[in-house]
Formats: structure tokens, C-alpha cells, sequence
């Protein structure tokens, strides 16, 4: 393919996701957990914007800790540029611009937005063309979580999280978000949960190869109900980052005294999600926890995964 690109800039919005639920059964000879986890992306976006340019080339603003993202390589945006291009035989590049809403290293797949982002934007700038399909293979390629952040909605992730289902929700569901300055290492996480498991000797009864998603969180999903999806909300790494972080625990109590329905930790944390019956107390929820001197942001999902803004 040769490089003249087909327009000179596409803007591309993709959505953070908070895990509902999070089962995490053993891990697999490559070194990846086995997971059962329900995907809602919600209203906190990352914005990308790919420009045409000879050379590959990233920058990134918005977030607290924005300097905390490499912008080499290891960004997974570039990585997702260039193997679209590799994948397109594309001997052009691109310069991509990320503007961050979402935490880095939050537990809400930041990077994984940025990533799902770059190869709706390149394809666009580029005239690739890809199907769908081609573009969630490739997504699966750069991160469990990146197909889901193409998608969007609400899904169900199996495998490593990468083999994704949708899953029905009817209405909208509020979440207030309480972030944190400091991120957690996802793999840090997991290490910390094989610790935990070993000391309770759970390891002598090892945890299951494949998983699945309890039926009440589904119907939960199905019926729009916000109280019966906060008796099921549950995430097996939150022991974990507890550990690491033993303020969330109150920052969930905190939350639900101000009138959260329940609480969890997202993903591998540290953002903690809070779940509320409604607008308004949402609203009461965020006003509380900033009072507390919290980083709160009220949201709400589930949203659409990556799309071109016009
Ligand atoms: P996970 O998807 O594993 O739950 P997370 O949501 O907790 O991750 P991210 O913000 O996606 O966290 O990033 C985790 C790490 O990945 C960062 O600390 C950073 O070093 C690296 N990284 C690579 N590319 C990006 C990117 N575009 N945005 C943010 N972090 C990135």
C-alpha cells in the first residue's frame, strides 16, 4: 500500500470500562489468568487524534500523571499503529495525539482505549478498509481488553478477556468514580493475588481454568436493575489491591454511606466504582466524597466503544 493517506486527520473517541464483574480463576502455562468478567464502558473518554505524517510519533496530555506514559514503543497506541500498518503493508506513519481522561493505571483500561483509538483512526487515515473482524483480531493482538474497548456496550470477556460476548443491559447505570494520583501495576496485582491464595491454601484446591459468569449478574444486566446488580458486583482481584491500597476499602464504606448502592474496585484498581440508584444520588454521592477532599467523577454507561467524532 503506498503512503499517501487518504484524509489528513481523523479524531477517534473510545470509552474506560469499569469490571462489574471479575472472576479470576488459575493461571495457564503462558502465564495468563484464567478470567469470567462482565465489561461496561462508561462515559470517561480518551481522545486520539491521528494526523498524517512520514514517521510514527505520539504525544500525550490531559491526565494527572500523564508523564507516567511512555511514548516510545511500549505506548500501546504506537504499537497499535504500527501493526495496523505492518498488518496493511501501510509505508507511511502517523502522528498521534492522546488526550487522557481516564486514570493511568486505574483499572479502567486506559491504554487500552488509546490503543482500540489508534486502529480506528489509522484505518480511517490511512483508507485501510479493515472489516471489523480484522480490526478485533488485531485489537485481541495488543491486549485482552482492547477488543472490548472497540466495542464498547456492555460485554461479557472469557478466555484471558479477550473472547468477548455482548451482553444485554437495558437503561443506564450510574457509577461515581473515585480516582487516585497513584496508579497500581496490573501485573503487581495479580502477583499479589497468587500470594494471597497460596498463604490461604488455596492453591491445594487450584482455582478453575475456565470460567463463567454468574446468572445474576446477567439478569441483573437484562433488567436494568441497579439495586440487584449491586448485590452482585464482584471482583476476585479486590482482595488484592486492598492490600496494596487499604484506603479503598473506606473510600467503598465512605461511598456508600453517602448513599452508593454497593462499591467495587475496578479492574486491578486503584479507581473505585461506586454504583447508584439514579442521577441524583450520584450526584449527592460525587458532592460527598469531594467534600472528603476525594477525586470523584460522576459517569455513566454503558457507551459505545471506539468511534470517529465528524
Ligand atoms: P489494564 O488495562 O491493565 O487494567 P490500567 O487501566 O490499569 O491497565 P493503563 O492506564 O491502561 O492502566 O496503563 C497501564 C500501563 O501501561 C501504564 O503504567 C503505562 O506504563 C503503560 N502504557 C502504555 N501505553 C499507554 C497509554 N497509551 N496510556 C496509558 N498507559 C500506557
Amino acid at each position: 500500500m503506498s503512503s499517501a493517506a487518504s484524509v489528513e486527520r481523523v479524531h477517534v473517541r473510545a470509552p474506560g470500562k469499569i469490571n462489574v464483574f471479575l472472576g479470576v480463576g488459575g493461571r495457564h502455562d503462558d502465564g495468563y489468568h484464567a478470567l469470567a468478567t462482565v465489561f461496561q464502558a462508561v462515559s470517561l473518554y480518551e481522545d486520539v487524534i491521528a494526523r498524517a505524517a512520514d514517521d510514527f510519533s505520539v504525544t500525550v496530555r490531559g491526565a494527572v500523571d500523564a508523564d507516567a506514559v511512555p511514548l516510545d514503543d511500549r505506548n500501546l497506541a504506537m504499537r497499535a499503529a504500527k501493526l495496523l500498518a505492518a498488518a496493511a503493508d501501510y509505508h507511511g506513519g502517523v502522528a498521534l495525539e492522546i488526550r487522557k481522561s481516564v486514570p493511568v493505571a486505574g483499572g479502567m483500561g486506559g491504554g487500552s482505549a488509546d490503543a482500540a483509538a489508534a486502529l480506528v483512526a489509522c484505518d480511517a487515515l490511512w483508507g485501510t478498509g479493515f472489516s471489523p473482524a480484522r480490526l478485533h483480531e488485531l485489537a485481541a493482538r495488543l491486549g485482552a481488553d482492547v477488543p472490548f474497548a472497540l466495542h464498547g456496550g456492555t460485554a461479557v470477556g472469557t478466555g484471558r478477556g479477550d473472547q468477548l460476548n455482548p451482553a444485554l443491559a437495558r437503561g443506564r447505570f450510574d457509577w461515581v468514580l473515585v480516582t487516585s494520583d497513584e496508579g497500581l501495576s496490573t501485573p503487581v496485582v495479580y502477583e499479589q493475588l497468587d500470594l494471597l491464595r497460596e498463604e490461604q491454601g488455596a492453591l491445594a484446591d487450584d482455582p478453575p481454568l475456565s470460567l463463567d459468569v454468574p446468572i445474576p449478574v446477567l439478569q441483573a444486566l437484562r433488567s436494568g436493575d441497579a439495586v440487584q446488580l449491586a448485590a452482585s458486583l464482584h471482583n476476585d482481584l479486590q482482595a488484592a489491591a486492598v492490600h496494596r491500597r487499604p484506603d479503598l476499602e473506606e473510600t467503598i464504606r465512605r461511598g456508600i454511606r453517602a448513599g452508593a448502592l454497593h462499591g467495587i474496585v475496578s479492574g486491578s484498581g486503584p479507581t473505585v466504582a461506586l454504583l447508584c440508584g439514579d442521577p441524583e444520588s450520584a450526584q449527592a454521592v460525587q458532592t460527598a466524597l469531594q467534600q472528603a477532599g476525594r477525586e470523584a467523577l460522576h459517569v455513566h454507561g454503558p457507551v459505545p466503544g471506539a468511534r470517529i467524532l465528524v
